[in-house]
């Protein structure tokens, strides 16, 4: 399934671009990659002439048995014999080079758009800027405090039964949460997003065909202890939405197909410190709605540029200032071929803040999870099958936007007394008990 021509072809590209992405693999396990792949084409032919050559004696048996012709029948059957014992050599030596092929391959990211800009965060470039001129940065606008102060917040209640960095939302808060899921849910699905609630849990293999590790980096990862499977729970309805289209092979004609997913993502975020682990902007638990998109080769930079404009038609709905970056090579993880970030201004926090994420794939995914598709089928001659390209991007996380929310909308009299938030008229007909 993995594209071994290809990464022997590109070592040179593959191992800079594994440098720029700062993944953790080097140049000699991707020429390994390389020289595996000779050895497997070199065992494959072998494999190959020798199951002619057991046709050709099998012919060889039959004929002399015919011919009532003992002793070639005798010296045919020992060659055979002989052949057998080499095929199943061969065959055990073949699957010994693929499965180094395998775990060595599975490891190297994917290639990278040209157009990413080269580095750390800090070299994204800004593509677009949207809403209100940002206000100044104060801490009386700290999103803990105006929720603490309006009883909206429970994070003492959460640190008992939970610990740090697990929340309660309550009153208006709790129905802020289902009315920012609506309102995205709507946005999507008049974009032709068909709406899925997803399980929040998977099996680790998706988890990881997916691009994430959760063997690997266990501290970022819930695993289920006490199940006989081994399960995890996701990070992101991105997961189960991926696995949706596992094992399926798609007429062309067919694609694009667009979910959008709710889901809630659990995230062990170990080594989150300082101002992050602050409230509600770096938490182990949240809701999200998620988009997902498998389409062709051709389609999925089109895609991108749809989801972003469905992602800005949200978040411009809710009335705060934010920005669209072309995030940069040390940013992208194992899958994205290409990734876009929005950052919301929390002047509570004094930074921008990452609100939502849209990443294309390429084939990445689809070559783990098996995704496929082909085009029209002619009569006496199936057309060969291609792999999807996947593309995943958030529709709304929800504690962020209610720190942006509040950070943005608090209300203030003269005597800087905090009266209350100005939230976006956009979500009053989502509003549980609204008129
Ligand atoms: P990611 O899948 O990591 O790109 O995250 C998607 C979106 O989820 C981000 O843009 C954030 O808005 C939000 N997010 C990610 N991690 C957390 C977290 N630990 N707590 C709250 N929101 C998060």
């Amino acid at each position: 399934r993995l594209d071994y021509r290809h990464i022997a072809e590109n070592v040179v590209y593959k191992t800079t671009n594994a440098q720029n992405r700062k993944a953790p693999i080097d140049h000699d396990a991707i020429q390994s990659v390389a020289r595996a792949y000779t050895e497997f084409k070199t065992i494959s032919s072998a494999l190959n002439s020798q199951r002619n050559a057991r046709s050709a004696v099998g012919e060889r048996i039959r004929h002399s048995a015919k011919e009532n012709d003992a002793p070639a029948k005798e010296a045919a059957m020992a060659e055979a014999l002989t052949i057998k014992e080499e095929i199943a050599r061969l065959e055990a030596e073949l699957a010994s080079v693929e499965e180094t092929l395998l775990s060595l391959a599975l490891a190297i990211p994917n290639d990278t758009h040209p157009s990413s800009p080269l580095g750390p965060e800090s070299a994204a470039v800004e593509l677009s800027s949207h809403g209100p001129n940002p206000i100044p940065a104060t801490p009386t606008r700290d999103h803990v405090a105006i929720g603490r102060q309006l009883g909206l917040l429970d994070l003492e209640s959460a640190a008992t039964v939970t610990g740090n960095s697990w929340y309660y939302l309550t009153n208006e808060a709790a129905l802020l949460e289902m009315a920012l899921v609506n309102y995205a849910l709507s946005v999507a699905i008049r974009h032709g997003f068909i709406p899925v609630m997803t399980p929040d849990v998977a099996r680790s293999e998706i988890v990881r065909a997916c691009g994430f590790q959760p063997r690997d980096h266990a501290d970022q990862a819930y695993h289920l202890a006490g199940t006989s499977q081994d399960l995890v729970l996701c990070g992101t309805a991105e997961i189960p939405l991926a696995g949706m289209f596992a094992n399926k092979i798609y007429q062309d004609t067919g694609l694009p197909l667009k979910v959008v997913g709710v889901g809630h993502a659990f995230r062990a975020e170990a080594g989150a410190r300082g101002k992050d682990t602050h409230g509600l902007y770096r938490v182990h638990q949240f809701t999200k709605v998620e988009l997902f998109a498998v389409t062709t080769q051709e389609q999925s930079e089109k895609m991108m540029e749809d989801m972003t404009s469905i992602q800005t038609s949200i978040l411009s709905g809710l009335g705060f200032p934010f920005r669209v970056l072309d995030m940069p090579t040390e940013e992208l993880g194992a899958s994205a071929y290409r990734k876009y970030d929005m950052e919301a201004w929390m002047p509570g926090r004094g930074a921008w803040g990452e609100v939502s994420s849209l990443s294309n794939c390429t084939d990445f995914q689809a070559r783990r999870l098996h995704i496929r598709y082909r085009g029209a089928v002619q009569p006496d001659h199936p057309s060969p099958t291609t792999f999807a390209h996947t593309l995943n991007g958030t529709a709304a996380a929800i504690p962020r936007l209610i720190v942006a929310l509040l950070e943005n909308g608090a209300t203030f009299d003269d005597e800087e007394k905090l009266t209350g938030i100005a939230l976006p008229s956009i979500l009053r007909p989502f509003w549980v008990g609204a008129d």
